[in-house]
């Protein structure tokens, strides 16, 4: 069995990234999200073990001390890590593995795994991003602009990933997140590896 593709995938907030990640993984055999670690408070609706698996911060510290995580960060005031067995687990068994994680930790995975697949998603327009990033129209205005600065601060690492996905139409932005990964699961080594027999009975 060939080796999965580790797919690192991270976007501003509001570009829309998590919706289109849930719906990729939903139409693709295959391939599954990685479950980060976190410390940030749990937001309504959101289930430990599902969205997040939520830790206290002295956990958090002790599991980078025993050196579990394969990469984690401080965003916004918070820890956020990705566990190294799930991941190398799934890679293992011909899983593909997206992470869903910031610019901070995209880096540390490919100085570690030079093979993942980068991919920056980014919103159409300066405007839509601010029509996102506002909410209901209930937020404070500082609150939006605070919002805008990290994003900004989040898509100016944009030239560090391997591929660009602008998401305007939803559909369009999902079927190229979707031939990405299929594209990777033809290339000669990994497509290679998994019809190995075929080559044999082929070439005999
Ligand atoms: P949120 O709190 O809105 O769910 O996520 C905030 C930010 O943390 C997002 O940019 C998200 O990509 C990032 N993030 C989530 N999980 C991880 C992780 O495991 N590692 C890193 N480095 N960033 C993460």
């Amino acid at each position: 069995m060939s080796q999965g593709t580790l797919f690192v995938v991270s976007a501003p907030s509001g570009a829309g990234k998590t919706s289109l990640v849930r719906e990729l993984v939903e139409s693709l055999d295959g391939i599954q999200v990685s479950i980060s670690h976190t410390t940030r408070a749990r937001r309504e609706g959101e289930v430990d073990g599902v969205n997040y698996h939520f830790v206290e911060v002295t956990e958090f510290e002790a599991m980078i001390e025993r050196g579990e995580f394969f990469e984690y960060a401080r965003v916004f005031d918070n820890y956020y890590g990705t566990s190294r067995p799930a991941v190398q687990a799934a890679l293992a068994a011909g899983q593909d593995v997206i992470l869903e994680i910031d610019w901070q930790g995209a880096r540390q995975v490919r100085q570690q795994l030079p093979e993942a697949v980068s991919v920056f998603i980014l919103p159409p327009s300066r405007e839509e991003l601010e029509r996102r990033l506002s909410g209901r129209g209930t937020d404070e205005h500082a609150v939006i602009e605070r919002r805008m600065r990290d994003a900004v601060s989040e898509m100016s690492h944009h030239d560090e990933y391997d591929y660009l996905v602008i998401n305007d139409d939803f559909t369009t932005a999902l079927a190229e997140l979707r031939a990405l990964v299929v594209s990777h699961r033809l290339t000669r080594q990994r497509a290679g590896a998994t019809h190995a027999p075929l080559l044999q009975a082929l070439l005999a």
